[in-house]
């Protein structure tokens, strides 16, 4: 640490600097040149009043007239494909010319989205430059170490007699313990976790190439960042297949959007005093010409990895309002449809303008759409544009639903400051309340956290009449699950709304008669 006295130095440096600094200085002129006179005489005067402004202007004086210089751009060298493809040839061609192995180790950082969300992008970059050293200092002299994406890091180990499985997988652990030790940035302690793709040479045919070890190598990263974090997994011939499959079904997803066979199924919600329908959960199928119809979680991961989300919401959202449209003239009362927004889509800047948007051209009033966001969404982002975007849906007069609700830790703050309307209670809360005393317990503790924070709830994945009889009773406001219906096409909810309707209408007969 610096003695404080240079300290002082410099803070009075720097107020002299800013005392002379822009044409503001000038004002100061009358003062210094009458002190001149009085203590030099005229001569002194003279050269006071000359120099002055001189010096200022010489000294920078003017700068602020002039446009500031911007910050220096930082460069960050990220290499491209071609360019990681093109090393890894090299390498390879040095090795055999040696009669020896290469191998190329990719290294994924996790959790630097995380830092960027909690401490800002400047940190999460100090972050991944402090990761690089770290590998550059763990790996050997000659092995080369590149960075190759957002949180990606390469290398490509020089010409070696060893590699085989065993001490590759040896190598990598030890990468690991070491990147893996907290890191600390300014004053903060950041924790990174990493997970490992290899492929070594010796495992390829003899003549593959170095795009092919540099593919095989993601092929086996992608593999460890689906079981991650922290995993480690070598290249093996059966993740070509799977990533030929992978490759051909992200394709079909695609086209399956643009040729209307992704579309919403919709799950009906209830009140539980009323009975009545209060709303409509959009739940996305894909209508498959051969497979019949496929769920969600065989299709989003997928939609994800291609950076489709907003794609499908687009699409969600436009069946959805078609439908909502079509029930309003058949002439059903459907108060509102709730929509699914993954972290992706809460994060496009321009998604309140959207939504307007599509609400105003199928003039509908903001009130008749909900928005579904995942706890965790939440809980892992403390404020930023997903905040902004949930603002500003709830200013708009949208309904926000926090869903899953109980799987995700977000904090008591986070519910306020996220302009929440309703707790969508997670299903693993409601299952078996009638039956469990201990269930029943931790039900009615969320309920009465949301009393407390006077929001609504919602309970989901209610299966039979006695979880819903017991969630009535325990003053829960709405109730969604299989007991009551499961999610069906639009135009069939019609007919289902009108049987309800109908069973309602019986049931309050008879507690009429046998009132
Ligand atoms: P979620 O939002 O929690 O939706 C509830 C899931 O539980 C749905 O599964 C629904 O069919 C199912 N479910 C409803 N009632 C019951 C019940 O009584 N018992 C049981 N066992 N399950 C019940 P689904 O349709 O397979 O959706 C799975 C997840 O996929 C959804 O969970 C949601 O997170 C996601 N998802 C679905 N559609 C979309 C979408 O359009 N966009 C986004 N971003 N995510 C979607
Ligand atoms: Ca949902
Ligand atoms: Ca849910």
């Amino acid at each position: 640490m610096p003695p404080r006295s240079s300290n002082r130095f410099r803070d009075a440096l720097s107020s002299a600097e800013q005392l002379f600094k822009g044409p503001q200085s000038l004002a100061f002129l009358p003062a210094i040149a009458l002190a001149a006179f009085w203590l030099g005489g005229e001569l002194v005067l003279l050269g006071v009043a000359l120099g002055l402004p001189l010096l200022v202007f010489l000294t920078g004086g003017f700068a602020a007239r002039r446009k500031p210089a911007p910050p220096p751009q930082r460069q960050i060298e990220i290499l491209s494909q071609d360019d990681a493809g093109n090393l890894a040839e090299q390498a390879l061609l040095r090795a055999k010319a040696a009669n020896l192995a290469t191998a190329c180790v990719l290294v994924e950082a996790e959790g630097l989205d995380q830092i960027a969300r909690q401490h800002g992008e400047r940190m999460a970059e100090c972050a991944r430059d402090a990761l690089q050293t770290r590998l550059r200092g763990l790996s050997r002299k000659d092995d080369q170490c590149l960075r190759v994406g957002d949180s990606r890091f390469m290398v490509l180990l020089s010409p070696s007699l060893r590699l085989d499985l065993e001490s590759l997988l040896q190598m990598c652990d030890r990468l690991q313990r070491g990147l893996e030790e907290p890191l600390t940035v300014n004053t903060a302690t950041l924790y990174v976790s990493v997970s490992f793709g290899f492929c070594g040479s010796n495992r390829l045919k003899e003549n593959a190439s170095g795009p092919q070890l540099v593919e095989a190598a993601q092929a086996a990263l992608t593999e460890a960042l689906a079981n991650g974090p922290s995993a480690v997994r070598a290249w093996t011939d059966s993740m070509r297949v799977a990533r030929t499959a992978r490759a051909s079904l992200i394709g079909e997803v695609e086209k399956a959007l643009v040729n209307g066979q992704i579309q919403p199924w919709f799950q009906p919600q209830i009140c539980t005093s009323t009975g009545r329908i209060t709303g409509v959960e959009a739940l996305a199928r894909w209508i498959h010409p051969d497979k019949g119809i496929v769920p969600p979680a065989q299709f989003l991961r997928v939609l994800e990895e291609a950076g489709q989300m907003d794609r499908l919401s687009e699409v969600i959202l436009q069946h959805s309002l078609t439908a909502l449209r079509s029930w309003d003239q058949s002439g059903i009362d459907v108060p509102r449809v709730s929509i699914n927004c993954s972290n992706a889509e809460l994060r496009n800047p321009r998604l309140t303008e959207r939504i307007k948007w599509e609400l105003d051209r199928f003039g509908l009033t903001s009130q008749r759409l909900g928005i579904e966001v995942l706890e965790t969404v939440i809980a892992d982002s403390p404020d930023g544009i997903i905040a902004r975007n949930i603002g500003q849906l709830s200013e708009l007069g949208c309904f926000v639903d926090l869903d899953d609700f109980g799987t995700g830790h977000a904090s008591i703050t986070a519910l306020r400051r996220f302009t929440v309307h309703r707790l969508k209670i997670d299903r693993s809360f409601v299952t078996r309340i009638d039956r469990s005393e201990e269930q029943r317990r931790m039900l009615a503790a969320v309920l009465s956290l949301a009393d407390r924070l006077e929001l609504e709830t919602l309970a989901e994945g209610v299966e039979s009449v006695g979880e819903h009889a017991l969630l009535a009773q325990l003053g829960c406001d709405h109730v969604q699950g299989f007991g009551i219906a499961r999610p069906m096409p639009g135009d069939q909810l019609v007919e289902w709304s009108r049987d309800h309707d109908s069973r309602m209408a019986e049931a309050r007969q008879i507690s009429g008669k046998t009132r």
